[in-house]
């Protein structure tokens, strides 16, 4: 069965900026994303910036997240498609 992998996509932490202003990088990323597209304070990120399933839905996730999204491109039409978070980015 097919995991949820993160493609590094950086589109998560592309609208730090506007959240949290001083952590715009310039350009409404977030400081902290590398050019690898990975967060160089993985393990001491804020709260804002996890997954907390009890207040976000997966469609919501799913249209959040490119990985996501293209998993379930590849489950097409299989309506029990739940998104895997047991890979985390980084
Ligand atoms: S702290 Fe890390 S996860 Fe949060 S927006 Fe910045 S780079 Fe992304
Ligand atoms: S978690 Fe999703 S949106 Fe964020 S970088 Fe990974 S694939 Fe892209």
């Amino acid at each position: 069965m097919d995991k949820w992998k993160c493609q590094k996509c950086g589109a998560c932490c592309s609208v730090a900026g506007s959240i949290i202003p001083l952590w715009d990088r310039g350009d409404g990323y977030c400081k902290y994303l590398t050019k690898d597209n990975l967060c160089s304070i993985y393990k001491d990120r804020p709260d804002i910036c996890r997954v907390d399933k009890s207040k976000i839905t997966d469609e919501q996730l799913i249209i959040a997240c490119n990985g996501l999204r293209e998993l379930r491109k590849r489950r097409e039409f299989n309506e029990n498609f739940k998104p895997d978070l047991e890979y985390s980015k980084g």
